[in-house]
């Protein structure tokens, strides 16, 4: 067997790579552990030079990584840099926060001196999805290697030039052989890696199975875990609400990355007296969508990342709509050679229905209309996932008392959802726990160990 970098655009094999045999494996791990050794004794100063130096590679060559991703999962070009240029951001963010997040931190106790000193732990394994292929790694990968610990890449088999691309650019950085390595394995070899004592921790973000059974395994070897799952955000737009504004940001929730987002918008809830207004503008918006080669600068977007996910999304629709929903806009997998889904939107939906229960994890937008406020935070609430949310009013202080209804790890009031560098994020429920980003995720990875001077 062997890792295949497909287009989806056009299906065409662009290279083929050996999995890992099991010495090379064994290399790179006690090349990591061995490297940790000594990185964990750099300074913040050195660390940061190195992290500056990658933001600036990845930006000065923003374009090929970028066309790396549209190659290999068919992510919109102008989208793809943006990732690129994201990532580079939080280079830059935790090599001049780093420092301040883990000082030692003064405990109030009945000693001469007692504080807690930030500590790392070792080697961290990611394992990471298709989706935002370079951006869920940075997100991880910045704070983790800031403090001190080295990362292990297992990402998924459809990326693995973004793989090997990122372990490429903290080695021209300058980071030490092991800070970084990306390991092209396959998943039955994860249960070995987690087994190792040389790893410490586990970071998933991907799909609520393949977090169950990492948190398993981790959880069977005592070691820490942070799962970055599904979502199926909530969108409330009340009555009062800047239409244009709640419309516009509602599509380009819905279809950024080609709603292949886990905290992309995927149910709205509007409140009946413009609820036809609202469907009108987001069926005109999502038709305004261009598609074609996301290597072109004005395609919206591209084809879904695989073959497989475009088929099961069409799957999920046809079973809701066989058990009654109603299609507002028809689109959809509608030639089953390509990975091409067009927009749809979907109203009628019912508890039952895969668009009710499940997550969609493409373009299609589920429109329930509510009575009222409340219904649309019952609704809200009524799902296994409590990732993201987004709450449209005028009525500020309405919009934050009902944010505080919702079961989620974050809401976005008049904004469009989104994750970054300053701002903790993560999820509840069957959406996952633990958060990456600002001075929480930092702290995921690290020994908080207390010490007490009597
Ligand atoms: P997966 O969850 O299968 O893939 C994510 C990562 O987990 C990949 O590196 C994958 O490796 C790995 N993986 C898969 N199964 C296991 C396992 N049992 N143990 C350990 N690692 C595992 O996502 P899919 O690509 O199958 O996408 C399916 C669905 O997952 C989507 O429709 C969406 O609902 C959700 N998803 C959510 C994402 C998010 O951002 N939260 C991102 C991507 C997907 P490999 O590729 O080798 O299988």
């Amino acid at each position: 067997m062997k890792i295949r970098s497909i287009n989806p655009a056009d299906n065409t094999v662009l290279k083929t790579y050996d999995y890992l045999t099991d010495a090379q494996l064994e290399n790179a791990l006690a090349k990591a552990d061995s490297t940790f050794k000594n990185w964990r004794q750099t300074s913040f100063a050195e660390r940061s030079q190195l992290m500056l130096k990658c933001a600036d590679l990845l930006e000065q060559d923003s374009r090929h990584y970028a066309e790396l991703m549209t190659l290999e999962m068919g992510k919109p070009i102008k989208q793809a840099i943006g990732e690129v240029n994201k990532c580079a951001a939080v280079c830059r963010y935790y090599a001049h926060h780093a420092e301040g997040f883990l000082q030692d931190e003064i405990m109030e106790a009945e000693a001469s001196k007692c504080f807690v000193s930030y500590e790392p732990l070792g080697a961290v394994l990611a394992i990471m999805p298709w989706n935002f292929p370079y951006w869920q790694v940075f997100r991880f990968a910045a704070p983790a290697l800031m403090a001190g610990n080295v990362g292990i890449l297992k990402h998924a088999s459809n990326v693995p030039q973004c793989a090997l691309a990122i372990e490429e650019v903290f080695l021209r950085a300058g980071f030490p052989e092991g800070a970084f390595t990306t390991l092209l394995v396959p998943t039955n070899k994860i249960e070995q890696i987690i087994k190792d004592d040389r790893v410490k921790a586990v970071t998933l973000t991907g799909s609520e199975g393949a977090g169950s059974s990492v948190a398993q395994l981790a959880g069977r070897e005592i070691k820490k875990t942070v799962l970055e799952l599904g979502g199926s955000d909530p969108f409330i737009i009340l009555a009062d609400a800047d239409l244009e504004k709640a419309a516009e940001t509602a599509v380009n929730s819905r279809m950024i990355n080609t709603g292949q987002s886990c905290i992309a918008a995927k149910r709205f809830m509007v409140e009946a007296p413009i609820a036809d207004a609202f469907l009108q503008k987001m069926k005109t918006l999502m038709q305004a969508k261009k598609t074609g080669n996301p290597l072109d600068d004005d395609c919206d977007f591209g084809p879904m990342a695989r073959h497989d996910l475009a088929r099961e999304l069409q799957k999920q629709v046809d079973v809701s709509v066989a058990n009654g929903a109603t299609i507002f806009l028809d689109g959809g997998h509608q030639n089953p050679d390509t990975a091409y889904f067009y927009p749809m939107i979907l109203t009628n939906i019912k508890p039952g229905m895969p668009a009710y229960e499940d997550e969609l994890f493409g373009p299609v937008a589920l429109v329930f209309v509510v009575p009222d406020a409340q219904e649309a935070i019952r609704i809200a609430n009524d799902h296994r996932y409590g990732l993201g949310a987004t709450i449209f009013t005028q009525d500020v202080t309405k919009g934050e008392k009902l944010a505080r209804q919702i079961e989620s790890g974050n809401v976005f009031i008049n904004a469009m959802m989104q994750s970054s560098p300053g701002i903790p994020f993560g999820g509840i429920k069957k959406s996952g726990y633990g958060r990456e980003l600002s001075f929480v995720g930092i702290r995921e990875f690290v020994n908080q160990k207390t010490i007490w001077v009597g």
